[in-house]
Formats: C-alpha cells, sequence, structure tokens
C-alpha cells in the first residue's frame, strides 16, 4: 500500500517535471488581439475607448481639466499668466510656455520611480510644441505659463490624454488661443489599423502614431510614430487619428460649455434672488 502511494508520487513529481520543461521550451503563443473582426475590448478598428472630458476640476490652479481615454486618466493644471521664476528665462515679447509631464508612481503595474526620466522629458517637450502653436504668447510679454499634467492610471495613450486634457486646461484658465488641440492615437494590432490603441493593444502591436490636431487651423502639431508601417497603412493610420482627434474635440467644447453654463446658471440664480 505505503509502495503504491510512494510510485503515485514518483509520477506526479515526473509529471510536474515533464510540464515544467515543456512549458520552458514551448513558443509563447502570441497573444491574439483581434477576433472576429472585433478587439479584445469589443471595438471595432475605428472605435474610442470611453471618453470622459470635465474642466475646472481644482480649486487652486487657475485652470484645469481631467480627461478619461477608458482606463488612462490625466489631470491637467494650469498656472499663469505669472512672473517667470527664475527671471532670467523671461522674454521680453511674449511668454513662455512650460510643461511638466508626470506619471503617477501607482498609476502602472509596478510602481513607477517618483520624478522625471527620458520618457517624461521627451513628452513634456513634444506635448509643449504640441500646445503652443494655439497659445497666443505675444499676448502675455514677460510671463510664464505653467502646464502640470499628471497621469493618474496609464493603459496607452498617455501623452494623447495628456494633451486634450492641458489644452481644456488652458482654455478654463481663461489663457488666449486660437483653437483648442485635441490628440489621439491610431496603431496596427494583428496587421490591422486602429485608433485609440489600449495597454495591450500597445504592448503586444505592431506600430502607434500619435496626433495632435488644431481643427480649426487645420494644423497637425504632434505626430510621432513607434514601429514599422508601410506608407498606405501610415496614411489609414493618420485617418483614423484625426478622425479620433475631431470627436474627441467636440468632446472637449462640450465640456467647457458645460461648465460656464453651470456658472452662468449659478449667477442667474444669485442675481434673482438679489432682485427678490
Ligand atoms: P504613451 O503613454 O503616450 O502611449 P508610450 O508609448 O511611451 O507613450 O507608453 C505606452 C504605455 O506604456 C503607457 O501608456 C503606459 O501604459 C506604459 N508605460 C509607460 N511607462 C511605463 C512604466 N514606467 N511602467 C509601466 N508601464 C509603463
Amino acid at each position: 500500500m505505503a509502495k503504491k502511494t510512494i510510485k503515485a508520487k514518483e509520477e506526479i513529481i515526473t509529471d510536474d517535471l515533464v510540464d515544467t520543461k515543456e512549458k520552458e521550451t514551448a513558443p509563447e503563443e502570441p497573444l491574439k488581439l483581434i477576433v472576429n473582426g472585433k478587439r479584445l475590448d469589443g471595438r471595432g478598428f475605428n472605435d474610442l475607448r470611453p471618453i470622459k472630458i470635465e474642466a475646472g476640476v481644482l480649486e487652486r490652479a487657475d485652470g484645469s481639466a481631467y480627461v478619461e481615454f477608458g482606463d488612462t486618466h490625466a489631470l491637467a493644471a494650469v498656472y499663469g499668466p505669472r512672473e517667470l521664476h527664475p527671471r532670467h528665462l523671461t522674454e521680453p515679447q511674449q511668454a513662455v510656455l512650460r510643461v511638466r509631464y508626470d506619471m503617477i508612481p501607482f498609476s502602472v503595474g509596478d510602481r513607477k520611480r517618483p520624478g522625471p526620466d527620458r520618457r517624461s522629458i521627451e513628452i513634456s517637450k513634444v506635448t509643449r510644441e504640441a500646445l503652443e502653436p494655439v497659445v497666443f504668447l505675444k499676448h502675455y510679454p514677460k510671463t510664464g505659463i505653467d502646464v502640470f499634467i499628471e497621469i493618474v492610471q496609464a493603459d496607452a495613450g498617455t501623452r494623447v490624454a495628456g494633451i486634450t486634457a492641458a489644452s481644456v486646461a488652458l482654455a478654463d484658465a481663461g489663457i488666449e488661443m486660437s483653437d483648442l488641440v485635441a490628440a489621439c492615437s491610431a496603431g496596427k494590432v494583428d496587421g490591422e489599423i486602429v485608433v485609440d490603441v489600449n495597454g495591450a493593444e500597445d504592448n503586444n502591436g505592431e506600430a502607434d502614431v500619435p496626433v495632435a490636431l488644431s481643427p480649426k487651423n487645420n494644423r497637425i502639431t504632434l505626430l510621432q510614430m513607434d514601429g514599422q508601417l508601410t506608407e498606405k497603412e501610415f496614411d489609414k493610420a493618420l485617418n483614423y487619428a484625426v478622425e479620433g482627434c475631431k470627436k474627441i474635440y467636440q468632446m472637449q467644447k462640450d465640456a467647457l460649455k458645460r461648465k460656464y453654463s453651470v456658472l452662468t446658471e449659478g449667477l442667474l440664480e444669485n442675481n434673482n434672488k438679489g432682485s427678490e
């Protein structure tokens, strides 16, 4: 009886070893990102994730906005126009726009080391360049306008969510601009061009094309590409991203209108109470 038990145990042990060995040598199945013409989260190729945009979410900043592109959540705060420090950076003819993009340590699965790194410095720079063309910097000489973007939760497309939030926050701060900037990405997953890639698609996909657009000026203010696309695929990705930007632009305008209609209703109510 005891012998049988030992034998059974040996078999189990041998089986376990074979299993682990097979796992080690068997090639890992690539994750299928498109099943029956749908993406893993059920979206069609040209569908954006659920998007939420809110203006004026912070009491202490001059302007602010909160943006959700699915599980990517971004918060932007604007301070200024105000005296610039250090003073030697001041421009006599115009304002200096400064942008800091940052990922909060708990925004990703493994805690991210706090503080700037190469990636966040690059994204801060391209975000500033995406916003600068629409801001009337010459209206605010000798001042600084500071934009802070915090990624609260990251699931791909953080730079485009950040730019979208920053643009609404600038408008909320009352900074004069020729237009808003809306941003959206497109990419290639399982050989298909799709809009607004999520984390799984970004990690396992073939390309990512973030785009920022000023629709009124018909001007692209950010265009980057990670991965490889043919010329035809690139054109399709760019079209998808631009279409996405236009939808997001409408939501940005709605968010600003919502904020100011609430303020106007409040003012009217107070006026009515005063005249009673
Ligand atoms: P974007 O966020 O604009 O898509 P990237 O292509 O640089 O820019 O990053 C893709 C995604 O990778 C991010 O949105 C985020 O979900 C993830 N990611 C970036 N940095 C980190 C990090 N330090 N730790 C874990 N995930 C990260």
